[in-house]
């Protein structure tokens, strides 16, 4: 068994239909998709060994099954630069996730390596009764949300089509280089789009992928958030 079946059997055996984020990720890196450094912490001490390990400034995030958008629950503060910050951190999430919801089981929290700005992107997908393994690519913020300037492929797709679902999306002048934005590096982009293909093909049991977002570099392209969700 490779990690990411361990992954999603473990979870399964728990009853949990939601992987939590460092499950996510971990499963992305078995994909070889790059993503934010991290650690999952139990205690404050704990977290700011992993912080000096990780190295300033990191971002603090809740890990719990009963929290799925971590910031609507006051579970996510990054740009944290001194080990001061991430005690008081620590603390303040733990707290914000108490008062959102006062029994959500708590698995840590995950200490992460803070990505650069840069223009956001998101990789999804969803299964689709019909078609099946569905995946989608948009720009981060009101791009997706508002606007739903969004492209869709069937998987398993061609490089060709993963580099027409990033040009085709209105946006796409964004990537494109304006202003003082260099270009996004599109050829990074492309091979995220096949590595998620790849892995939605080969588990089935995956329902919905979500890397929201990634940060789109000059150079690269780093996974800050990943949510997967099993049948
Ligand atoms: P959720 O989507 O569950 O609310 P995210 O992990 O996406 O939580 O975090 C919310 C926002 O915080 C992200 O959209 C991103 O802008 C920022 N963020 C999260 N993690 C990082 C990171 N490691 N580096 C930089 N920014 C981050
Ligand atoms: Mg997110």
């Amino acid at each position: 068994m490779n990690k990411t079946d361990k992954i999603i059997s473990q979870a399964q055996k728990e009853g949990r239909k939601i992987l939590l984020e460092p499950e996510a990720k971990a499963i992305c890196m078995d994909y070889g998709i790059n993503v934010t450094k991290f650690n999952v912490a139990k205690t404050a001490e704990e977290a700011v060994k992993f912080a000096e390990k990780i190295k300033y400034p990191v971002v603090l995030k809740i890990v719990s099954q009963d929290v799925i958008h971590k910031s609507d629950a006051g579970g996510v503060i990054i740009n944290l630069k001194t080990k001061e910050d991430v005690q008081a951190a620590y603390a303040r999430i733990l707290e914000n996730v108490r008062k959102y919801k006062a029994d959500a089981r708590i698995t840590g929290v995950l200490v992460q390596e803070m990505a650069a700005q840069a223009t956001e992107v998101i990789i999804g997908s969803i299964k689709d009764p019909q078609f099946g393994q569905t995946l989608m690519f948009g720009l981060g913020g009101i791009f997706v949300e508002l606007l739903k300037d969004v492209t869709f492929r069937v998987a398993p797709i061609t490089e060709q089509e993963a580099a027409e679902m990033i040009v085709a999306v209105k946006a796409y002048p964004l990537l494109n280089g304006y202003r003082n934005t260099p270009a996004a590096d599109v050829k990074a982009l492309v091979n995220l789009l096949m590595c998620v293909s790849k892995l939605v093909m080969d588990h089935p049991e995956i329902k919905e992928l979500d890397l929201n977002p990634v940060m789109a570099y000059e150079k690269g392209a780093t996974t800050v958030d990943a949510r997967i969700i099993l049948e």
